[in-house]
């Protein structure tokens, strides 16, 4: 049994909307809003993947996913809890009833069953999962600029997420000092979300809930989206390596 093992997913993965929703998003304004930070996490995806070829070429490390989601978030948000009220948006408002719970038992419910079944998975042959949900946030909201390139989000009061974050802090800053990271920014890893819901599931001796939050502005440079994929591979590499207790 190893010591650790990783589940990587990206929520927030895809602007996608099947054909059926799509009178949902017609017109110009509907059409333009699914190609911004609204519609999915603009490079997300890319990183996650990225970390998961890198961590593919050392068959030491034991990891799953990334698990994406495969709908926009304007249809079914599958980072909110099932009842939270913004798991759907102002355009699946527009829908029926049973459109919207449609939206659910097609998308929705096969995430986080796919989530907590792996999570199993890995736990039947390692000590504890690190779960890390790779997002990216928009550089400026409500004429605010978001001053920060990295938010690492997570439960204060679990000491291995403090501990990964931590790390991940420090390789971030040791591979540049112009890399902007800070703690539980733009929003608190303990709001409403996926690691928030399994916490509450899992013991903190079994299960660590990270998301890495990636400003979507400065992902536009190449250099700071390979740096995003080298940093966070080589200190998950060190995480899952650590000698098998
Ligand atoms: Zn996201």
């Amino acid at each position: 049994v190893k010591r650790a093992a990783l589940l990587l997913t990206c929520e927030h993965a895809t602007n996608h909307v099947p054909k059926e929703h799509q009178r949902v998003f017609g017109g110009q304004e509907g059409r333009a809003v699914l190609g911004t930070h609204r519609g999915y996490d603009l490079g997300a995806k890319g990183i996650a993947h990225g970390v998961a070829r890198k961590l593919a070429s050392n068959s030491a490390l034991l990891f799953a996913g990334p698990l994406d989601g495969e709908v926009t978030r304007l249809l079914v948000d599958l980072n909110r809890s099932p009842r939270h009220p913004r798991v759907f948006s102002t355009y699946s408002q527009r829908l029926t009833r049973e459109e919207r719970a449609e939206l659910m038992r097609r998308y929705y419910e096969p995430h986080h069953r796919l989530v907590r079944a792996t999570l199993k998975e890995l736990l039947k042959r390692a000590k504890t999962v690190l779960h890390v949900g790779v997002h990216s946030f928009t550089p400026e909201l409500g004429g605010q600029e978001r001053n920060v390139d990295v938010g690492l989000l997570y439960d204060p009061a679990r000491s291995s997420e403090r501990e990964f974050a931590t790390l991940l802090l420090h390789g971030f800053r040791s591979h540049s000092d112009r890399i902007r990271v800070r703690r539980n920014y733009p929003y608190r890893g303990i709001a409403d979300g996926v690691t928030t819901m399994l916490r509450r599931e899992f013991p903190s001796s079994r299960y660590a809930g990270f998301e890495l939050e990636l400003n979507q502005g400065t992902l536009e440079s190449r250099a700071f989206a390979r740096a995003s994929v080298d940093v966070l591979s080589d200190v998950l590499t060190e995480w899952l390596g650590r000698s098998d207790a």
